[in-house]
């Protein structure tokens, strides 16, 4: 089978920090790094999925909701993937910026009802909160 492009990248010399991955079918991918890559260090899983809900919901609530195709987490929990029409990198960038502070100020999880979500119980506001707040300051001094 052909090696997809996520693995075709380095994971030894991927930052934390924000990368354009690919382009396909006029979707871009972006590739919101949090951790270091094998470093010992991973978003709990609560944390992560709490970040989905958050993020999700605000990113889909923007002035740029009609761009956001999806975003969801990496299943090795060093970050994120956010899929996107017509957004370039600096628009993402902008939007992130402008996107996180709107979840830091949520104090409860959007969709985390029973009827809601597939695991209700498996979620941390206060962990995701502090995950994304270590990557605003990442993102403000790209
Ligand atoms: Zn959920």
């Amino acid at each position: 089978m052909d090696k997809i492009p996520s693995f075709q990248k380095n994971h030894d010399t991927l930052a934390v920090g924000l990368h354009a991955q690919t382009d396909a079918n006029g979707i871009t991918t972006f590739d919101l790094r949090l951790k270091k890559p094998n470093a010992g260090d991973y978003i709990s899983p609560k944390a992560l999925h709490t970040i989905e809900h958050l993020m999700a919901t605000v990113l889909r609530n923007s002035a740029a909701k009609e761009n956001i195709v999806y975003f969801g987490p990496m299943g090795c929990r060093t970050g994120f993937y956010l899929l996107t029409l017509r957004m370039d990198y600096a628009q993402v960038l902008a939007l992130l910026k402008d996107s996180i502070p709107v979840a830091l100020s949520l104090d409860e999880v959007p969709g985390s009802r029973r009827e809601e979500c597939g695991n209700y119980l498996e979620h941390d506001l206060a962990g995701a909160k502090k995950e994304l707040a270590a990557y605003l300051a990442v993102l403000e001094n790209l």
